[in-house]
């Protein structure tokens, strides 16, 4: 078919009930792209209907070199989507009731992820939107839906996704941003970093909820001890500092900038847009950050590292609670964290319960030990590094404990790091602390257990069991049992009848994310992935699953890629979790 036909069919409906938009579904050849209408909503005030358009490279102008390698066209596909992202907001009018006119596509945030809105093949690019289809009430607004699809979207196409020449500039810096950011990535381990800031970066965020940067902030600076020089494919040489394994506590005073450059870290497991002043921030893909959650739920998870000899003889190996307290919690991330292979551990006092970090010399001798089932972090955090190589990196600004176990000290003074390490390390000379954390600590062991999870308490339908008809009447009517999934917010997910609470993932950048966790463990559900193999082993299966065969094997619109440890995390917080 072609939009002429499109045309005719929607004068032809012009007028009609609502539901006879279902008649459009289908695919037409405009001049120099193919729209396909893929599913058509039920009435204007539903969720919008989904189209669409396929455009060949040739219209596009889209050269090779911009999809060279996955680094390139991640990069690529997101200005893309930006750019549709604009072109609708600028041409979209409301055109009738409920969502009537409404243009939109899965919008990036400053993070670079791979999307399913946007897809450039070898020859066309694909890109997958959302339109409400025009109506007055739940009548067909048949001129207005010519106008939307036949005008309007052209325009968009025309303004989107045919290069200009300022365009064609543009498409290639998020290219070549992203590519040298991956770049900059895959070098760190052989330099034995877990972390790399580059001089000149722009850490600040504008505010609490905009992650764009602070204009006129002081730009990141590296202190001469810990600078790096460092060599990507398009930007040459960058200079910065190269946080190494190991130990690193991050002080100072208040207000000086120690939790701006912890959030930049978090951020820096995934790449960002030309222009977001983190484009040259990175961290090990491992990185996490891990906090204190005081009421989230803990499933069966070992924590006696950490917590030992509760109160009522409560067992801490195989913890289970539905209402954990900050130190429990942040115990418990930490070992969930570790059990999905992570390496770094990203933690800030702001956020942390301070008897987990800490107890002083003063009230360990007020509170005998064997009164105390934490043991703090500070007995704990050099161990973890040197039986199980995982690094930390810890703001805090409160305590000197830290400096023993520590492999060095970065102040932050007035938004700028220096280096000082040895007047730290001088400080423990002369007053060794008590709380030493090699004399206090006991051996321990960490992901010794599995777990495994009973099938059943991971349930992604509505209906437990098929419904069976109605109290009243009496007559028996089967419901398939239907699959609830919905991100609500980016950080709250509707699984089955539960709701998954993961306002706290900091890591978690997107709704698109999320929506893509539930699709992915609703995948894992229905293809039976936790009946023979372990909570951490069937959700790295899937993870590798959607690595080799891209996020569309998934049930689901506007999909985002995830790490498994968000994913994880997600399982872990999903209040009906049973292990076995
Ligand atoms: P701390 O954790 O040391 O108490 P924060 O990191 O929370 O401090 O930073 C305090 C304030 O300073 C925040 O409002 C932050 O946006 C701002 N800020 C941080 N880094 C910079 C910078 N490089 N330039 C300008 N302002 C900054
Ligand atoms: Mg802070």
């Amino acid at each position: 078919m072609t939009s002429e036909d499109l045309y005719d069919s929607l004068r032809r409906l012009d007028g009609k009930p609502y539901p006879a938009y279902k008649d459009i579904k289908g695919s037409y050849e405009f001049d120099n792209f193919t729209l396909s209408i893929d599913r058509v909503q039920g009435d204007p005030f539903a969720s919008p209907s989904r189209l669409s358009i396929r455009i060949d490279h040739s219209h596009s102008l889209i050269d090779s070199g911009l999809f060279s390698n996955a680094s390139r066209r991640t990069g690529s596909e997101t200005f893309l989507a930006l750019a549709f992202s604009s072109a609708c907001h600028r041409e979209q009018t409301s055109l009738g009731s409920g969502k009537s006119g409404k243009l939109e596509i899965d919008t990036p945030g400053q993070e670079i992820l791979k999307r399913t809105c946007v897809e450039i093949g070898e020859t066309e690019t694909t890109v997958h939107f959302s339109v409400g289809l025009p109506a007055n009430g739940r009548r067909i607004l048949g001129k207005a839906a010519i106008g939307l699809l036949t005008e309007t979207l052209p325009e968009i196409v025309s303004q989107a996704l045919v290069l200009s020449e300022e365009d064609k500039t543009a498409i290639n810096s998020f290219a070549d941003t992203n590519e040298d950011a991956d770049h900059l990535r895959s070098q760190l381990e052989d330099h034995r970093l877990v972390a790399f800031i580059a001089d000149g970066a722009t850490l600040p965020r504008a505010s609490g909820i905009d992650q764009h940067p602070l204009s006129n902030a002081v730009p990141f600076q590296s202190p001469a001890s810990q600078r790096i020089c460092l060599t990507v494919p398009h930007a040459g040489e960058i200079s910065g500092m190269g946080i190494s394994d190991g130990i690193t506590l991050i002080v100072g005073g208040g207000y000086h900038g120690k939790s701006t450059l912890l959030n930049a870290l978090e951020r820096g497991v995934y790449n960002h847009i030309p222009g977001d002043g983190r484009e040259c921030v990175v961290a090990l893909n491992d990185a996490t950050k891990v906090r204190a959650e005081d009421g989230r739920s803990v499933a069966s998870v070992d924590l006696s590292p950490f917590i030992n000899n509760l109160p009522g003889g409560k067992n801490t190996q195989n913890f289970t609670t539905e209402n954990a307290s900050g130190s429990t919690s942040q115990a418990a991330s930490i070992i969930e964290t570790l059990e999905t292979g992570s390496h770094v551990l990203l933690i800030d006092e702001d956020i942390s319960a301070t008897n987990f970090l800490i107890r002083d010399a003063r009230m360990q001798q007020l509170i005998a030990p064997e009164k105390e089932p934490i043991t703090p972090f500070v007995q704990r955090v050099r161990a973890l590094y040197d039986q199980y190589q995982v690094s930390t990196i810890l703001v805090l600004g409160g305590s000197g404990d830290y400096f023993e176990p520590a492999h060095r000290v970065i102040a932050m003074d007035n938004y700028l790091p220096h280096d000082l390490t040895p007047q730290a390390k001088a400080l423990c000379a002369n007053d060794p602390s008590p709380t030493h954390c090699s004399e206090n600590s006991t051996p321990f062991e960490i992901g010794t257990v599995q777990r495994f999870a009973d099938p059943s308490s991971i349930n992604p339908y509505k209906h437990a069991a098929p419904y069976r008809g109605s109290r009243h009447g009496g007559h028996r009517q089967e419901r398939a049992p239907r699959k609830n999934i919905k991100a609500q917010k980016t950080r709250s997910l509707l699984f089955g009848t539960e709701e998954i609470d993961l306002s706290l993932l900091a890591q978690l950048v997107n709704s698109s994310q999320t929506r893509t966790i539930g699709a992915a463990l609703a995948y894992a559900c229905e293809n039976n992935r936790f009946n023979d193999q372990s909570i951490i082993e069937a959700l790295n299966s899937i993870i590798t699953l959607l690595d080799e065969q891209g996020l569309s094997i998934l049930d689901g619109n506007d999909l985002a890629e995830i790490r498994i440890q968000e994913f994880m995390a997600a399982l872990n917080r999903l209040r009906s979790l049973r292990i076995e």
